[in-house]
């Protein structure tokens, strides 16, 4: 019985290599981890076919990736379970010693993804390796990108002219982005609209596009659509803040029967109380005033919205000043904070003695929240501040 992806079955999810022997970085771009979000995927295609057609000098590598195939075919989020949280390494493990014919079609689409990434992800180089994944959501909406903190990926991610999103990758286990982040990559996770709206296409071309010159493996100048690329991504950003951080994520389950209040978007401000939604138990209404992100308008999903906030300038140039002291090394040292006896990079901060501003804290100086555990919470150190 067989416990390995064929190697034919791997292949197939890599949708394009443009490589020509220079040295420079690598760029890994993913698409369709959701089945039902063609949108990356077609996008990537169009970047691909101009490079060829255009012969564009290229430093590094370009491979384009698809995620899940048979949901894709099927133009559903998923078969079985979401093929975007299942990457925690336990949940790799776990699902690797599964024989082959009795994974669920997410754990067979990863175990093929993971052949495909092997290469990409294992060369010894000295050469940074980025990594974008292009997702599209149920609701109308601006396009913006999400990271995980650290100061790498800040760097990349305010290159693109849209709303960096702080924080969403803590709100959601297993994702793959975080998987890769931690193997000490940059990345970024892209969100650019409705899933079947053809500007969606537009809006991850451009990213993919702004992506080759600002990783530096294509020169501005000799990408020609450069220009048209940037202006449509200035549109989509203008008048929204630059920075946000999610303050509160509504989970939801099958049995809570969401229903999600017609008309909101990516960034509508909303007041604290105002009704967003109705489920089982009546109105559901915002713990406080901000922005809604990803308003859950599907079947499958289970982040009914998300609250964001404006990340002022004035703290992210402190959490930057912190992190380049290496400030976070002396967290242990705070009351009611220890190491976690079985990691050294996780620290426990008992809540009873640390009250205040704990989670906000630890952000500044580069820490990912893991969980809560009673009175305990738990942070991990993230890779880059090692
Ligand atoms: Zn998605």
């Amino acid at each position: 019985m067989s416990s390995t992806p064929s190697p034919d079955a791997a292949a197939r999810h890599r949708i394009g290599i443009y490589d020509q022997g220079e040295p420079g970085p690598t760029i890994l771009v993913m698409s369709a981890l959701h089945g039902n979000e063609p949108a990356g995927f077609r996008a990537f295609e169009r970047v691909y076919e101009r490079l060829l057609a255009d012969k564009t000098p290229f430093r590094g590598r370009l491979v384009g990736f698809v995620g899940n195939l048979t949901a894709l075919d099927k133009q559903q989020r998923f078969i079985d379970e979401d093929l975007n949280r299942i990457w925690q390494p336990g949940d790799i493990a776990r699902r690797a010693a599964i024989p082959w014919e009795e994974r669920s079609s997410e754990g067979r689409q990863q175990a093929e993804l993971l052949a495909a990434l092997e290469g990409e992800l294992g060369q010894a180089s000295n050469e940074p390796i980025y990594f974008l994944d292009l997702h599209t959501s149920s609701a109308q909406g601006k396009p913006f990108v999400c990271i995980g903190d650290t100061l790498r990926n800040r760097n990349f991610a305010t290159q693109f002219p849209v709303p960096v999103i702080l924080g969403l990758e803590e709100q959601v286990d297993g994702a793959m982005l975080e998987y890769v982040n931690n193997l000490g990559h940059v990345t970024v996770g892209v969100e650019a609209g409705q899933h079947d709206d053809p500007t969606s296409i537009d809006f991850h071309e451009a990213f993919v596009s702004l992506a080759l010159v600002g990783t530096g493996c294509v020169h501005r100048n000799d990408l020609s659509c450069y220009n048209e690329m940037r202006a449509r991504l200035d549109a989509a950003g203008a008048s929204l803040p630059r920075v946000l951080e999610v303050r509160h994520r509504h989970p939801v389950s099958a049995a809570d029967d969401f229903q999600m209040r017609p008309g909101y978007e990516n960034f509508q401000p909303v007041k604290v109380g105002e009704e967003l939604a109705q489920d089982a138990r009546g109105a559901v209404q915002a713990p406080e005033t901000g922005r809604v992100l990803l308003p859950l308008y599907q079947g499958q999903g289970d982040d009914g919205y998300f609250l964001v906030r404006e990340f002022a300038k004035f703290w992210l140039a402190v959490s930057a000043l912190l992190r380049r002291l290496k400030l976070g090394r002396c967290a242990r040292w705070l009351p009611g904070v220890h190491v976690h006896h079985g990691d050294a990079n996780t620290l426990v901060v008992n809540r009873g003695v640390a009250r205040w501003f704990t989670v906000e804290i630890f952000h500044l100086l580069g820490y990912r929240k893991e969980r809560s555990d009673g009175d305990q919470l738990l942070f991990s150190r993230r890779v880059e501040d090692f």
